[in-house]
């Protein structure tokens, strides 16, 4: 009998521009061993985030980049196969930062256990995990919004985005959503419950927009750049805070160079008075965590926090999986299903 193998994907070369699935292969390895006093984990859901497309560039950043022939990164939800740490026994399921691997071998570092009991162990990746952290501090810290203000989000059907505006309806804010296409937008409004949602691939959005906002607006959590950016900048008010959380319109920089909009980005900075503050999670986890996942696993109980998931089954199928989700193809959170819980 052949022995196990184990799958993993790295990465081939480093895009120009927007990345293809030449970026990526597919490759068997030997299952990993047991560390001595460590775990050995079966990947079940391998979360995709935007993030990722900046580790394929070998560009100074807040996180080093992903070596030409090195393994993605990821966060996954795995299941514990062995564990000689007195912490973990084997069924145990955590959030481990695996890589873009079906199976890995661990000391310990970084992880974190899931309970099942309290909520889909998919949240971890999700709407309890990073994105919903980063929704919950931008918005909560930097954003800072008051009852009758309008806060404006963009990407507003995925992770970040729709929680962006949950909990700007549960601070009294008013909470418009822009999204690509009319099914998303439908799901912005109607199950997300925001008080509007724009399509940005209209020809007419920057109207659209400003129909949304009649009274302006107070806060807007910046997901995107770009296009949106252009359109939402004219109709801050005074003291306007931006928490500047992703730029997916620009990552793929290279083929979509734009105009450029610095000129008029800082006056308005300036004859506005407004905040613009960039931030990376992480950098609020040790103060807000606790009450961050208290607070949404709360919410997510009663009914008054809503998530959705696009979970692809196949480990094969991340590439492409990916690819898409930097173009807007996902529905809700990305995430690879690589194993069933017997
Ligand atoms: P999503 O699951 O929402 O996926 C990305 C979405 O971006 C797409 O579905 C698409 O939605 C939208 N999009 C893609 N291209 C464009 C474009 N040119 N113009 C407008 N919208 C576009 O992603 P997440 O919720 O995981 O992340 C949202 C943002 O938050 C990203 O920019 C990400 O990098 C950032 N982020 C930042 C973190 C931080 O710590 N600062 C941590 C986590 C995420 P649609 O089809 O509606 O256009």
């Amino acid at each position: 009998m052949s022995a196990a193998m184990a799958k993993q994907i790295v990465l081939t070369a480093r895009p120009q521009g927007r990345p293809t699935l030449e970026n990526f292969r597919l490759e068997e390895v030997p299952m990993p061993a047991l560390p001595r006093g460590g775990l050995l984990l079966r990947v079940l859901y391998l979360s995709l985030d935007p993030y990722m497309r900046g580790r394929m560039d070998d560009r100074k950043s807040y996180a080093p980049a992903v070596g030409v022939g090195e393994v993605m990164t990821a966060q996954s939800v795995c299941e514990v196969m062995a564990s000689e740490n007195p912490h973990y026994e084997a069924g145990d399921i955590v959030l481990a930062p695996t890589g873009w691997r079906t199976h890995a071998a661990s000391d310990g570092t970084g992880l974190r256990k899931l309970d099942p009991e309290r909520a889909p162990i998919t949240t971890g990746l999700g709407v309890l995990g990073m994105p919903g952290f980063t929704a919950y501090s931008g918005l909560y810290v930097i954003g800072k919004p008051k009852a009758g203000e309008t806060v404006v989000v963009a990407a507003a059907s995925g992770p970040v985005g729709s929680l962006v505006g949950q909990l700007a309806k549960m601070a009294g804010a008013r909470a418009v959503g822009i999204a690509a296409g009319a099914d998303k937008c439908r799901h912005v409004k109607e199950e997300l419950r925001f008080d509007a949602a724009i399509d940005h691939r209209a020809p007419n959005f920057p109207q659209q927009l400003a129909a949304a906002c009649p009274k302006g607006i107070d806060v807007y959590f910046e997901n995107v750049g770009g296009a949106v950016w252009q359109a939402v900048l004219p109709l801050l008010n005074r003291f306007a805070r931006v928490p500047v959380c992703g730029l997916i319109a620009q990552y793929n920089a290279a083929d979509a160079p734009g105009p450029n909009l610095l000129p008029a980005t800082m006056r308005e900075v300036l004859s506005k008075s407004l905040m613009l503050r960039g931030f990376i999670n992480y950098e609020f986890a040790a103060e807000h965590f606790a009450t961050f996942l208290q607070t949404v696993a709360a919410g997510i109980k009663s009914g008054e926090i809503r998530y959705r998931e696009d979970i692809t089954d196949g480990f094969e199928n991340a590439p492409a999986t990916f690819l898409g989700m930097l173009e807007g193809k996902n529905f809700g959170k990305t995430l690879i299903r690589v194993a069933v819980r017997p």
